[in-house]
């Protein structure tokens, strides 16, 4: 239901769920994030309310520089820690807004070759495809961009990878997705309040956009791959 992701200079947890507390006008049944730090993927799920994930971080923190985030409001798998998002695969962590409408075709194929899942969300099948366009060899930003070419539906997608501390990819169909430029950081956002105490600096993807976002900025693509130009806007918000 809500998104978000930062590549920061500060350990990420805190900002992460400060930044999801922003999003909880939304509504949600549960909500997780994940990290990269030392190369090392890893990630933190709670049901409930975000101080139930608060509280799981104190006594199990998720340290790490570089994250993404969720506030599920489940459509496909029930409210349970293993539905809750980020959902991984391998490499790859993801975060996921709205319904990926062709999740049983897309399930009946992994499922036909082989594949088992941990999840009944119609998420983790982006996590799983996009951790088998790696397997084959591709690069992050190439294995995401084939996977979205699978997929139906109305949909924003944030996702962060093991080993690689400087790169979310995020994709828009149908659902908004904000990217926020810092001073050597950059985030990601459902929508700009969710960004407003890092940044008022934002960049609106347009329907279709990808985006390779790093500390140094962020490259944007269209549905065809086309290197886009998107402006940044100063927004004003009451904080
Ligand atoms: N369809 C996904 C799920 O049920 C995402 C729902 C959402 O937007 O929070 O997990």
């Amino acid at each position: 239901c809500g998104i978000v992701g930062v590549l920061g200079n500060h350990e990420v947890a805190p900002i992460l769920v400060e930044a999801l507390k922003r999003l909880e006008y939304r509504g949600y049944d549960s909500a997780g994030i994940a990290t990269v730090n030392d190369g090392t993927l890893d990630r933190r799920r709670a049901v409930g309310k975000l101080v139930n994930l608060s509280d799981l971080l104190v006594h199990d923190p998720l340290p790490g520089k570089s994250g993404i985030g969720h506030t599920r409001w489940a459509t496909h798998g029930a409210p349970t820690e293993a539905n809750a998002h980020p959902h991984r695969a391998g490499r790859v962590a993801v975060v996921h807004n709205g319904i990926i409408e062709n999740f049983r075709e897309l399930r009946a194929e992994l499922a036909a070759a082989g594949v088992t899942f941990a999840t009944q969300t119609d998420t983790e099948l982006v996590a799983l495809l996009t951790e088998r366009h790696m397997a084959e060899g591709l690069a992050p930003a190439e294995a995401v961009f084939k996977t979205l070419d699978r997929l139906t539906g109305a949909f924003a997608l944030a996702l962060l990878f093991q080993g690689e501390e400087d790169l979310i990819i995020a994709a828009r169909k149908g659902s908004p997705l904000a990217i926020g430029h810092g001073e050597g950081e950059m985030y990601v956002g459902s929508d700009a309040i969710a960004l407003a105490p890092l940044t008022d600096r934002i960049t609106y993807l347009e329907e279709g956009d990808r985006a390779i976002v790093t500390r140094a900025g962020v490259e944007i693509r269209d549905v065809e791959g086309r290197l886009v130009n998107r402006p940044v806007k100063q927004i004003q918000l009451d904080a």
